[in-house]
Parts: structure tokens; sequence; C-alpha cells
């Protein structure tokens, strides 16, 4: 069936055409991957939903390692079952200097999306009120999600699909994007040490940019390699592909490996007020939802916090998004994006100041959103720069 055009004013038409899916259900879940899943998971494992009729619909089979997620949070949890390694130690490098630090209590832990999509599919297909469709959502007019072929109901719906708008004024905000290509590669002979991982290494930078690589040790033998940008515009596939290279050859020194697996991806980085696309009967979740930090581009563990407290607010029938990604901590991010993009040579420097000054702790606290006021201050004073002064006073003196 061909429908196009299906905004409300057609919506009338589209009820016609379509196939109707009888059931009205309580709750539907629009796009599962990172966010939409772990709000699934949370519902499922709460009694409060246990009479709910949950509809997850994704136009992807969700089977595929197309995400390899990494975060830090404290001692053993429910991730460690799926992490494929955890690391307790770490190193930033810059051009000057090697910093090491010890992340304790917390962990760097991986998760790679395969396993964890397996996790979700048998949790979910062992609550009996959850139905799993494969359907490309095409419009979302009130409580009805319209696909090519069938109109589904709901009377709340998630939605995790990045809204057009966001593309077309992303530049009116400070916006940024992480670009990265990583390879999975295999040595000969024992290298690595698996125990600790590089979180930034500024050695080697795409011209002037905040560009640096990660290396995520698995074994002594196969590693994470990542090259990875913080800017506005994307390279050529083979350009990360020859930086790449040039890591690998030059500050890792090796010669002999094989390349087993690539990864690559963007994360749109931006202060753009996701929230105003939440409406009565639609709550925007994920990257669509502002679960990414815009800072940094981490959100795995967002995902977890934030379907927690949607689960808490709708059991406390409050708005299913009341509280999420509107924390003083977005205003931070707005000036730590503001310098970034004006000045995206300035990310070595900031970086270095970020994991350096402050305790690694109070920075992971102040990325988990959990620090003290005095804390985001000793954070935020810690990157002591003139152009960030100059964008914390736009932004609080606009
Ligand atoms: C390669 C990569 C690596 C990343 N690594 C990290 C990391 O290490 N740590 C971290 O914290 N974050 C990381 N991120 C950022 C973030 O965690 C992920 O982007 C995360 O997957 C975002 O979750 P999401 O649910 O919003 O989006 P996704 O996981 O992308 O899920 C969106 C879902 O919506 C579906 N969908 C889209 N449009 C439609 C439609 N029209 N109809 C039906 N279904 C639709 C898609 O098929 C998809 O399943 C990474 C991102 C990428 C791209």
């Amino acid at each position: 069936m061909n429908v196009s055009g299906s905004g409300p004013a057609n919506a009338g038409l589209l009820i016609f055409r379509a196939r109707m899916d009888q059931t009205r259900y309580d709750y539907a879940i629009v796009g599962v991957g990172a966010a939409g899943l772990q709000l699934a998971l949370k519902m499922i494992s709460d009694d409060y939903f246990n009479e709910k009729s949950i509809l997850l619909i994704d136009k992807d089979d969700k089977s595929a390692n197309d995400r390899t997620w990494c975060f830090w949070e404290k001692g053993e949890t429910k991730w460690d079952q799926l992490a494929t390694h955890v690391w307790a130690t770490g190193l930033f490098y810059n051009k000057q200097e090697t910093i090491s630090f010890d992340l304790n209590p917390y962990r760097y832990k991986m998760v790679r999306s395969a396993g964890f999509y397996a996790y979700a599919k048998a949790e979910i297909g062992k609550a009996g009120n959850v139905k799993w469709i494969k359907d490309d959502v095409e419009n979302i007019d009130g409580q009805q999600i319209i696909c090519p072929d069938c109109i589904y109901h709901a009377n709340h719906i998630f939605d995790s699909r990045i809204p057009e708008e966001f593309y077309e004024k992303k530049d009116k905000y400070h916006s940024l994007i992480q670009h990265f290509k990583g390879w999975f590669i295999r040595t000969e002979n024992p290298i690595f040490n698996p125990d600790t991982f590089t979180m930034m290494d500024y050695r080697l930078k795409w011209k002037d940019s905040t560009s640096f690589t990660y290396v995520l040790p698995l074994s002594s033998n196969t590693v994470l390699v990542e090259f990875t940008l913080f800017n506005d515009r994307l390279l050529p596939d083979e350009e990360y592909d020859s930086y790449l290279k040039e890591y690998i050859d030059t500050y890792l020194g090796i010669k002999n490996y094989t390349v087993e697996e690539v990864e690559q991806g963007l994360i749109p980085m931006s202060d753009y007020p996701f929230h105003k696309h939440h409406t009565k009967h639609v709550t925007k979740i994920g990257t669509a939802g502002g679960w990414v930090r815009p800072s940094s581009g981490y959100s795995f563990k967002n995902a977890d916090r934030y379907s927690t407290m949607t689960v808490e607010n709708i059991k406390d029938g409050r708005r299913p998004e009341k509280g999420i990604a509107t924390s003083r901590y977005r205003t931070y991010d707005s000036i730590f994006l503001n310098v970034l993009a004006t000045r995206n040579d300035l990310g070595e420097d900031i970086f270095t100041r970020l994991y350096t000054k402050p305790a690694i702790q109070s920075v992971f606290r102040f990325l988990d959103e959990e620090s003290s006021l005095m804390e985001d201050f000793k954070v935020m004073f810690s990157l002591n720069r003139p152009q960030f002064w100059r964008a914390f006073f736009s932004t609080f003196w606009k």
C-alpha cells in the first residue's frame, strides 16, 4: 500500500485504506533500540504493568552487533552478565603526558548490542502481555501509529524516532556530531593489557579538531580501536581508515594484525530542545527524547536511569517524561557545546582538564547527573578558560 503525506489532514483516508489492528494497547514503544528495550524491560519487571498490554514496533530485527556500548557504573550490576569486558583502570593521553586513573569504585564496561538484544528478546518473550511487531512507522497521529499496511492504537506511545525538525533546525542550536569508526583487531602475539583501557588519546588528531582515539583491549591479542571526532562534518570513509592505520602502526606499534569487525556510527550532540516534541499521548525517548548527554554522547546508562524514572512517573500518575533530561546539567552541556562548536581546536585541552583536574569519580558523578552543586563548580572551574566564561555569561545573560 502506498501511503504518502500521512499528516492529520488525511488520517481519515489512511484509516480507510489501511488494515486496523483491533487491539487498543495500553502502551506502545516505537523503535526498540537501547532506550525502547530498556523501557520495555523495566515495564515487564514491574507488577504494575502485569495487566497492561504493551506493543513494541521496530522496522529492524534487532539482532545485529550494530552498537558497542561502553559506560561506567559502580561495582557489579545486572549488566555484568552481558558485559564483553570490564576495566578497573584507564589511561588518558595528550601530546605532553600520559595520565592513568584508578576508577574505583567505578568500573568501565562494554556491552555489545547483539547480546543485549538477545537478552531483551528472551525476557520479553517470557512476558505474556507484550507483542513485538516488525513494521516501519510512518507517522504517529494522536494515539494512532501509522505503518504502510496497518494502523495500531495505544493509549500512550513512546517514540524513539528522531524528529525531522531536529535535522532542519539543529544548526540554530549548539550542535556537533560525534562520529567514529572502529576496528576490532587481532594480533598474532599477546600485546595488550586487558586490564586497562584508553579513554582518549589526543596524540593523533584530524587537523586541529577535537578528535582522538580510544582503545578497548578485550584480551592480550584482541582490541577495539576507534578513531572519533566531535565536530560538524563527517569524513570520507577512507580517512577514518587511514587514521586507524596510523594509530595502530605508530602508537600501538603493531604491524601485523587482522581486522575482524568494523564499527561505525554517529551520535548527535546538541542542545536542541527535544522535549518540545512530547505531546499529550506521545513521549519521545532515547536520542529523540534528549536521553543522550549532549556533551559526551553517552546514553546507555541514561536509558537505564530514565526508563526507571519513566516507569515511576507512570505509576505515580505524572507525565512519563517528568524530570527527565531537563536538569541544570543541560545548561552546563550547552556551555560546553558552545565552546567546542566555536573553538573545536580546544578539545584536547578541555578534555585534559576535565579528566585530570577533578577526580575521575567526580567527573563520572557529574556526567551521571549525580554530583552536588559544589562538585559541579569544581568540574566547571577545572575547565577554566576565557572561552568558557564567555559561553557561561552568554548562556545566563542572553
Ligand atoms: C555505533 C554507536 C556506538 C555507540 N556507543 C555508545 C557507547 O559506547 N556508550 C553510550 O552510552 N552510548 C553510545 N552510543 C549512543 C547511544 O547509546 C546509542 O545511539 C543508543 O542506541 C541510542 O538509543 P535509542 O534507543 O535512542 O536509538 P537506537 O538504539 O538507534 O534505537 C532506535 C530504534 O528505532 C528504530 N526505528 C527508527 N525509525 C523507525 C521507524 N520509522 N519505524 C520503526 N522503527 C524505527 C530503529 O530500527 C532502532 O531500533 C552509540 C551510538 C552508536 C551509533
